[in-house]
């Protein structure tokens, strides 16, 4: 698209739209030019007529980062001309920044054809294994590594020198810390009594086949009460509790059961299976997923989808978690399901997806709803021969810009509908013009900025050494676009107690470092050379490279800082004038003096109990007023931290938090061990960063509206989203509130904009659109759920409540609201039936094992046998994580490497994995090899009867007692066992967006505790339930809400 292909620009004031000061600009102009978008698919389903008048609703008042008590910071500064321009109709534009730039992405979608829209019935499952006892071992804390003594710093301060000058100081060797790890005593709890059987009703040696099929749930069956249990799951009657019985319940996993007792228990087969609803969704719904109906219930994310764009946007960059909403707010009410959206606006698309089209308006920019300032969509709809049209979202119409008029064919569609993006896709983008830049100049490239703590810690562990290898990879990963010749920049700076400067400009013969040694008052001394375009320099980084190690190999400085080196990132990037990126390594304690100091409070003792909120919390506001700076100027904070003693991640992760930025995590990094994990994490880290400087405004119709954010982002009022830059890993979670009257004809629809800049500088929005059904029928909502979204919901919003609430309080929330919204379910929805019966929603069925994952995951229940760093890790983990992410950390992946013959392994999965079998210690066999991971851990777990010849073939150790399990990385053998099982670990690893670390296991380790946590179907530990057990709790809780 040329720019000027436009004819024509005219300005009409009624567009722009301010909001809180700030906006997306909004000329108008219409655009000639035919954009892209050839191909002339299949209809597009007609958008709804709106009717009622209704304005936008308010934004929530609740202040999103209240708990932080900051002010938000100042909004961007309007241009007032502007301003005075655009204002006029509704306070609800969007923040502004700007930024035209040809577009580079590729043209438009070919057309899809459109696929079935009906939704096969999902199946019920069984699988047998018999249980064997494994009862848990506790762990025992233990950590924490003496840190090392304090050593006379050696460095000049102040003014220029070269490296040369920069040494000194003996090595120190012997000071480190101890690696890999925890101790673990493995003292065993008393063995779960045995369960206590009751009931046998309905339980034969059968998996109770419960449930009749699941209609297809896109045909909004109207059957009355009682006909509805055909799609919910029957379950027998849950077993009797002990009088008086309350929170756990001892569960059946432990011990053999006596011979009697047995065919009384509750077999864990016979209960809902995840693999198997997995499994099944596969089965049914591979294949072409087409957007072209509103309400279309999305394949599983587990299941290996094709997403053809017609009109909504793929379940990859939104997903809700019901299709079908209830007209009436009360009727949500009362089933107590959340609605909630996942939204993962630059997801990675998959083989054969095609990426969102870039539409370039040329200086009329996008054309947008005169009232609510929602962008050109298929849901508009043109009215009065085209000249004007009516937006879903507010209702208002509004005039279509003379540039953009088209008349409109018999059907009432706009006769250029398919040759235009924006009216016929879900997802697309817009070239931003100058109104949507920050003070309306159009960005450069952001920079990258790689900031590294040189003090003793990350000497010694290696990691200085490391990274400074492989930096010059790691840059060739920079994503190169170019917009007008600028490219992306990047430049260094090392601290410990005192920040160092680099200049790196491409002309000098060697690196220059220029030391700023009084960090109180962060300043930047160097304007020019610091940001420079990696490959001209790439000679002086090279230098560089080898420098910094030589450099610092001998640093003693155990006392760092941190917040003046993140200022230091911040202050060059503002005398820059760029946005971009900072990746901070960093290793100890902030305890130098200096802005940002922070005090040891390692109280892990205190986690899992009601004080827990006070050390997971920050311990000053410190880090969240210079997060809040920086994501005000756009630079988004990366942290890898490589401690090994406290950081106090809960105060400093602050900073990533508030930026859009990720924390990773490397307890005792040592290079040898640890390094390809932290090197890979760099890389993709740097890769993925898509979009700079980032505003979010989530738009609705009426009735239903955004009240809740969760995910890493600050945001300055109640509806704008800003991130310095997200990446394609991460997800928003949004939880939507309906508090109006919804009509079937109307539905409800979504729009996604987000306003950013590309990597290569160009400013450009990112549009998602999503159409809803609305239902008058509680069980179509049912039938509706997307449980993994409304898990990943339930889950963040679970997490960010540990910093105000008891964990108990937390727990008895969830514990409640599934008990409603299943006892609901059975009350409105199921046929009449013994109150023995638990009768499962089929799209639910899963609720109360996922449920269980969640009250006993790292996150939400992590306790003192984990790191205060560890818990706040997995917190922050959370919070960015997507559908997919969020479900494999609540429900782990467990493969089994010696069964190769699982039946689906090839057929099914694109990447040739096995097929996963469920996360109990049941399903593990003494002569099989399981690798398990959650996206954060992976575990190889080596049974001790694997045959000698696969262990020879793979550890080169003649038994599995002899296999070395501290290393990290299987030797790489040249025979095919070897080669096969390093394939498979490599193609698990790939499909989580960080690298994990390989732990090996075996029976009786000491690691197999941790292991064994993870096998989340069982009982850990006195304070936990396992799935079955759990299972049967909620029954209870049923049946009293029933009664
Ligand atoms: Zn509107």
């Amino acid at each position: 698209m040329n720019p000027n292909d436009q004819y024509f620009q005219q300005q009409q004031p009624g567009y722009g739209a301010p909001a809180l000061g700030q906006n997306y600009g909004g000329m108008l102009a219409p655009p000639t030019r035919t954009p892209v978008m050839q191909n002339q698919p299949q209809q597009f389903p007609p958008s709804n007529g709106p009717n009622s008048m209704n304005p936008y609703g308010q934004p929530s008042p609740r202040p999103p980062m209240a708990q932080y008590g900051h002010s938000p910071l100042p909004p961007q500064a309007t241009n007032p001309h502007q301003l005075a321009q655009q204002m006029g109709g509704m306070n609800l534009g969007d923040n502004s920044l700007k930024s035209p730039v040809p577009s580079m992405y590729p043209p438009m979608n070919g057309n899809v054809s459109p696929a079935p829209g009906s939704f096969p019935p999902r199946h019920p499952m069984a699988s047998n294994l018999q249980a064997s006892p494994m009862p848990p071992q506790p762990i025992t804390p233990g950590m924490a590594p003496p840190r090392p003594g304090l050593m006379p710093p050696m460095q000049q301060q102040m003014g220029l020198a070269s490296p040369q000058q920069y040494q000194n100081g003996p090595g120190m060797d012997n000071m480190g810390p101890p690696v890999n790890g925890q101790q673990f005593a493995s003292p065993r709890p008393p063995m779960g009594a045995g369960f206590p059987a009751s009931q046998p009703s309905g339980f034969p040696g059968h998996p109770p086949m419960p449930f009749q099929q699941q209609p297809p749930v896109q045909q909004q069956p109207q059957q009355q009460q009682g006909g509805y249990d055909s799609m919910g799951s029957r379950y027998p009657s849950s077993p009797s509790y002990p009088p008086g019985m309350s929170g756990p319940i001892p569960g059946p996993n432990s011990q053999p059961m006596p011979s009697q007792q047995q065919a009384r228990r509750l077999d864990p087969d016979q209960m809902p299976s995840a693999i198997q609803v997995m499994e099944d969704d596969k089965r049914s719904r591979s294949g072409p997923f087409a957007t072209n109906q509103k309400g279309l219930v999305p394949p599983l994310v587990t299941t290996p989808f094709v997403t053809q764009d017609q009109g909504n946007s793929g379940p990859r960059f939104v997903r809700s978690s019901m299709y079908s909403v209830p007209a009436l707010p009360d009727m949500m009410k009362q089933t107590a399901v959340p609605f909630g959206l996942v939204i993962s606006p630059f997801a990675q698309l998959e083989e054969g997806e095609q990426p969102p089209p870039v539409v370039d308006m040329g200086e009329l920019g996008p054309v947008r709803c005169g009232r609510c300032k929602a962008y050109m969509c298929p849901f508009m709809q043109f009215i009065d021969g085209g000249r004007r049209f009516q937006c879903p979202f507010c209702k208002a119409t509004s005039e279509v810009p003379a540039e953009y008029f088209q008349h409109l064919d018999h059907t009432g569609m706009r006769m250029d509908k398919y040759q235009r993006p924006e009216l016929c896709l879900g997802s697309y983008e817009f070239v931003g013009t100058k109104d949507y830049c920050r003070n309306n100049v159009f960005p450069k490239p952001p920079a990258y900025i790689f900031v590294l703590d040189v003090s003793y810690n990350n000497v010694k562990s290696g990691l200085v050494h490391l990274l400074c290898q492989n930096i010059k990879s790691i840059l060739q990963g920079l994503p190169r676009e170019s917009i007008n010749g600028q490219k992306s920049r990047v430049g260094f700076i090392t601290y410990s107690k005192e920040v160092h400067f680099y200049n790196i400009k491409s002309s000098l013969a060697q690196p220059q470092m220029m030391v700023v040694g009084d960090v109180e008052d962060m300043f930047m001394p160097l304007l020019d050379g610091f940001l420079c375009d990696p490959v001209e320099s790439e000679n002086i980084i090279d230098q560089l490279m080898v420098q910094i190690p030589a450099m610092f190999a001998d640093s003693r400085e155990t006392e760092t800082i941190l917040g003046p080196a993140i200022k230091a990132g911040l202050e060059a990037l503002k005398a820059a004038e760029c946005v971009g990126k900072l990746l901070v390594f960093h290793s100890s304690l902030p305890i130098a003096e200096a802005p940002g100091r922070l005090k040891s409070r390692d109280e892990r003792k205190l986690l899992g109990t009601e004080k827990e909120k006070t050390v997971l919390s920050p311990q000053t506001t410190f880090y969240n007023q210079l997060g809040q700076e920086c994501a005000g100027f756009g630079c988004r904070i990366d942290l890898f931290v490589a401690n090994n003693a406290f950081v106090d991640l809960a105060t400093i992760g602050q900073v990533a938090r508030l930026t859009g930025g990720q924390v990773y995590k490397y307890t005792y990094f040592q290079a040898d061990l640890d390094g390809e994990r932290l090197v890979e994490d760099v890389r993709r880290n740097v890769e993925q960063t898509v979009a700079f400087d980032s505003i979010m405004r989530v738009r609705t119709s009426t009735g239903v509206r955004p009240v809740d954010f969760y995910g890493h982002f600050f945001m300055s009022n109640t509806t704008d989203v800003e991130t310095a830059g997200i990446d394609s890993d991460q997800a928003m979670t949004i939880e939507i509130k309906h508090d109006d009257k919804l009509t079937d004809e109307d539905g409800v629809y979504i729009q996604v904009a987000v306003l950013f800049t590309s990597p290569g500088g160009q400013r450009r929005l990112r549009i998602h659109n999503l159409a809803l059904s609305v239902c008058n029928q509680m069980a179509d909502l049912y039938r509706s759920c997307d449980l993994d979204t409304v898990m990943n919901l339930l889950m963040k919003q679970s997490v960010t409540k540990l910093t105000e609430s008891t964990p108990k309080q937390i727990r008895d929330v969830l514990i409640n609201r599934s008990a409603q919204i299943l006892a609901c379910y059975r009350k409105n929805c199921a046929s009449p039936s013994s109150p023995g019966q638990l009768i499962l929603p089929e799209c639910m069925k899963l609720l109360p094992l996922y449920i269980n994952c969640l009250l006993n995951c790292d996150a939400l229940s992590g306790g003192s046998d984990m790191s205060i760093d560890d818990r706040t890790f997995n917190m922050f983990a959370v919070q960015t994580m997507h559908v997919g992410a969020s479900l494999a950390y609540l429900y782990p992946r467990l493969v089994p490497l010696l069964e190769s013959s699982t039946p689906a392994a090839a057929e099914d999965s694109p990447l040739m994995l096995p097929s996963p079998v469920r996360c109990t210690v049941d399903k593990l066999r003494d002569d099989g090899v399981y690798c398990l991971d959650n996206g954060i851990h992976m575990f190889l777990w080596i049974g001790l009867s694997v045959s000698p010849e696969w262990i020879h073939g793979v550890f080169n150790t003649n038994s599995a007692a002899q296999i070395d399990i501290d290393r990290t990385k299987l030797l790489e053998l040249d025979n095919a066992r070897s080669q096969e099982v390093r394939c498979v670990i490599n193609q698990l690893r790939s499909t989580r967006q960080r690298h994990m670390r390989l732990t090996l296991v075996r029976p009786r380790d000491k690691l197999e505790f941790v292991f064994r946590k993870f096998l989340v179907e069982d009982k850990h530990g006195d304070a936990s339930s396992s799935y079955v057990d759990f299972l049967c709790h909620l029954h209870k809780e049923i049946r009293n809400l029933l009664n």
